[in-house]
């Protein structure tokens, strides 16, 4: 977007503390009246559900899409869209209305989620992530708050591991957690970076980091990266996990899904990059090329999409653009196109990519057709399924949501309850 094409800042920035304009490391960007005056593209503008209903859809939704795409493994591991549609039809009157997920088991995205959540809202962070905090990069004690968390997210992760009977873990979260038990709580971020680190066991269970931090971009992109480095640690795994809470976050504030890309384009990575190389101080040698490839894969679907940038003349008129043809093949097709080793949305990178690519597909409020392109494909769709639905919840509540896709929700009271532990949080502040 042309730097001439607003108006220097109208006094809604982007995020609310401070930091976000002196600690990036790159004031240029940050200064850039454009990315504060995205925020006045804002949706849903007349007929907003209250914040309450958008995070509580927001934690439930996760669960159903991880159900739905899950469906007690026999859909995760169903490699064909086209088979698992065939099911739908013929069981279901190929409507997501039908489904009851009374006894659809949700799977280990769900209690990682779960385990994310309770972190936040851990009792032994409530004198540290206290109303109106704003501490950024830039402040002395950030790296230390930063540990704290993360001792504490550890202790959950490790502590959800007993209920994954059935629900089939990854063997990287497998091996992470074990190897987080030997080294005890306080190795967090010992593990090596390493090559085989890139899946999306970061990214299906950090969404609601989003949620909680939406206000502070610092410590989001912090708790965001160190959440997934704790199990993924290569720059596939860890911005996977990155990007999964930055765009709860985008969808908290309303901020249109067609600007997500741009956004952290032109805003997010030069600030992760200064995170990792100046703050967190980590193998940047490594992180580097690596971080410049993430960020090639995800320019390539931006451009493919027509939304890699906009102007002032086109900001308007600018719609994400697909093939005319974009049925159960034709996605399954695409979807796979940008996977790793041929299972679409099981790394970090490709996980956000296929569900971005079903909530910007769908559009607003579709969310039928939503759990059909997110949930329902030949990839790992229980992640892809709870990543976008956690969006989806988080822009627009439960509308045109059916209730029996959660009213049985395995895990709801949890979900309620941390849900609600959120937004007391999020209120103080
Ligand atoms: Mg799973």
């Amino acid at each position: 977007m042309s730097q001439q094409a607003h108006s220097p800042s109208n006094g809604d920035q982007l995020f609310s503390t401070a930091s976000s304009n002196v600690s990036n490391g790159d004031q240029s960007i940050c200064d850039r009246a454009t990315v504060n005056n995205l925020l006045d593209r804002k949706i849903n503008k007349d007929s907003l559900p209250s914040l309450a209903e958008r995070i509580e859809a927001s934690c439930v939704l996760t669960a159903v899409g991880d159900a739905i795409g899950y469906r007690n493994g026999t859909w995760e591991f169903n490699f064909s869209g086209e088979r698992i549609h065939k099911e739908l039809k013929d069981e279901f009157g190929g409507k997501i209305a039908n489904i009851d997920t009374k006894t659809w088991k949700v799977s280990d995205d769900t209690i990682f989620h779960l385990a994310t959540l309770k972190t936040l809202t851990h009792k032994d962070l409530n004198q540290i992530l206290t109303p109106k905090l704003s501490i950024g990069f830039k402040d002395e004690g950030f790296m230390e708050l930063v540990d704290k968390i993360m001792v504490v997210m550890v202790q959950e992760y490790v502590a959800c591991w007993k209920d994954m009977g059935d629900r089939s873990p990854g063997k990287k979260c497998r091996d992470s957690i074990n190897y987080i038990k030997q080294t005890r709580k306080n190795k967090w971020d010992s593990l090596n970076y390493d090559s085989r680190g890139g899946g999306c066991g970061g990214s299906m269970r950090a969404m609601s980091i989003g949620l909680a931090f939406h206000d502070n971009l610092d410590l989001l992109i912090a708790i965001g990266i160190e959440s997934g480095r704790l199990t993924h640690n290569h720059v596939v795994g860890f911005m996977g996990a990155l990007q999964s809470a930055l765009f709860a976050s985008f969808a908290i504030k309303q901020i249109e899904p067609k600007l997500w890309g741009y956004l952290v384009l032109e805003f997010i990575l030069p600030k992760c990059r200064y995170y990792l190389k100046s703050v967190s101080k980590r193998n940047w040698k490594s992180i580097e090329p690596d971080l410049k490839a993430f960020e090639e894969k995800f320019k390539k679907y931006l451009g493919e999409r027509g939304i890699l940038s906009f102007t002032d003349e086109n900001i308007e008129a600018i719609k994400p653009q697909f093939p005319e043809k974009y049925g159960v093949i034709e996605r399954d097709k695409y979807y796979k196109s940008y996977s790793f080793s041929g299972w679409a949305g099981s790394s970090g990178d490709d996980s956000i990519i296929v569900a971005y690519d079903a909530l910007l597909s769908s559009g607003p409020n579709q969310y039928e057709q939503l759990v059909k392109r997110a949930c329902l494909h030949g990839g790992d769709s229980d992640t892809t399924g709870a990543i976008a639905l956690n969006w989806y919840g988080a822009l627009y509540g439960f509308s045109n949501v059916y209730e029996k896709n959660y009213e049985n929700i395995e895990k709801l009271s949890s979900l309620k309850l941390q849900a609600r532990k959120v937004l007391e949080k999020i209120e103080m502040n």
